[in-house]
């Protein structure tokens, strides 16, 4: 069992921080979630207040942040991640991927703490190679309106591969595709929360284009086992794909969605957005190689843990509106 010591979690309210932050609790870290709530919210991680060993802190990483003791790792989340929420602030976006990871970088320095970046599939850009390897250099648009996340990512897998070679830091890249499960926003703009409300108000379900588009979605708690298993590894650098390897077009997961919930209120094909990829899904030889990780939850059971959710937080909010 890792020793995980006192670990710092930026952007440790968003959704995948959250789970994060509950994960390394379990196994005995001390964590401190530092986040700026840009997108994520107390509320992911509002069950672990009470908690001896957790720590929440108000925190912009475009900013210097003190480490107020020692750090022995520093997993690098904070940053918007979905397209809404990154269209929405595009300067905030490239100033997390570029300011953020070097002052998250100085705090993991300064310990010689071990740093774990969240990169991303979409430094693969619109792939001209399927499926991914991490030898693939990308197919980005620089100037395209995404690129003020992608290329703040390539940046900051730029600027933590920098301080691996020319200052020793002990450093690792994990490029995480599409992750969904409980804790999305219902207005996140992701495919999975997207479907599953509408399904749930009784809405139609909006698709992209004619839906052929394939999407590899891994369930949050192996993304979260994956980002785990390289913090635990001291000198991997990576980069390193985190993400399923069991491909689905965006029309058949609306039928699974479909299945699920048992809505009838039907689909409607909409203009699919600038830059969007048409195939996504990674080579995970390497994280099986490397790290003994794959993923473990099939998409039919993750949705419905992440429908129950959803149901659940409906479920919530008609009593309180009731009471
Ligand atoms: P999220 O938006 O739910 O969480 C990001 C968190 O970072 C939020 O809590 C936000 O408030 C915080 N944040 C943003 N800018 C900050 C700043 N300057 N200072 C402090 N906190 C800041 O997104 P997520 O889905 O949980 O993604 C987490 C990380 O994983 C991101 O870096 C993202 O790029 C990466 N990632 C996620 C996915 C996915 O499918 N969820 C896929 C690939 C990569």
């Amino acid at each position: 069992m890792t020793h995980w010591g006192r670990t710092v979690v930026t952007g440790g309210a968003g959704f995948l921080g959250g789970h994060l932050c509950e994960r390394l609790l379990e196994q005995g870290a001390e964590v401190v979630c530092l986040d700026n709530f840009a997108t994520g919210r107390p509320g992911n991680v509002e069950h672990l207040f009470g908690h001896p060993r957790f720590r929440l802190r108000e925190a912009d990483l475009v900013r210097p942040v003190e480490a107020e003791g020692p750090v022995d790792t520093v997993f690098h989340l904070a940053s918007a991640a979905s397209p809404p929420d990154y269209l929405r602030l595009p300067v905030e976006t490239l100033e997390a991927g570029s300011l953020g990871t070097r002052n998250a970088l100085a705090l993991a320095e300064e310990g010689g703490a071990r740093f774990v970046l969240a990169s991303t599939s979409e430094v693969y850009g619109d792939p001209l190679e399927y499926p991914q390897r991490e030898t693939y250099w990308g197919n980005v648009n620089p100037v395209g309106p995404r690129s003020v996340y992608d290329e703040a990512k390539r940046y900051a897998e730029s600027l933590v591969m920098a301080h691996g070679r020319a200052r020793g830091a002990d450093v690792g890249i994990a490029r995480i595709f599409n992750s969904y499960g409980p804790r999305m926003r219902a207005d996140d703009g992701r495919l999975v929360p997207t479907f599953v409300n509408q399904a749930l108000e009784g809405r139609p379900l909006t698709v992209a284009g004619d839906g052929q588009q394939t999407r590899s979605l891994c369930y949050v708690d192996d993304t979260v086992r994956g980002l785990m298993a390289l913090g635990a590894r001291r000198g991997v650098r990576g980069p390193v794909n985190i993400g399923s390897d069991e491909e689905l077009s965006v029309i058949s997961l609306v039928g699974l969605v479909a299945s699920l919930t048992g809505t009838r209120s039907g689909v409607v094909f909409v203009e699919r957005p600038e830059d969007d990829p048409r195939f996504r899904r990674p080579d995970i030889r390497l994280a099986r190689e490397l790290l003994g990780w794959e993923p473990r939850t099939r998409v039919r059971e993750g949705m419905r843990r992440t429908i129950d959710h959803f149901v659940e937080l409906r479920n919530r909010s008609g009593r309180a509106v009731a009471s």
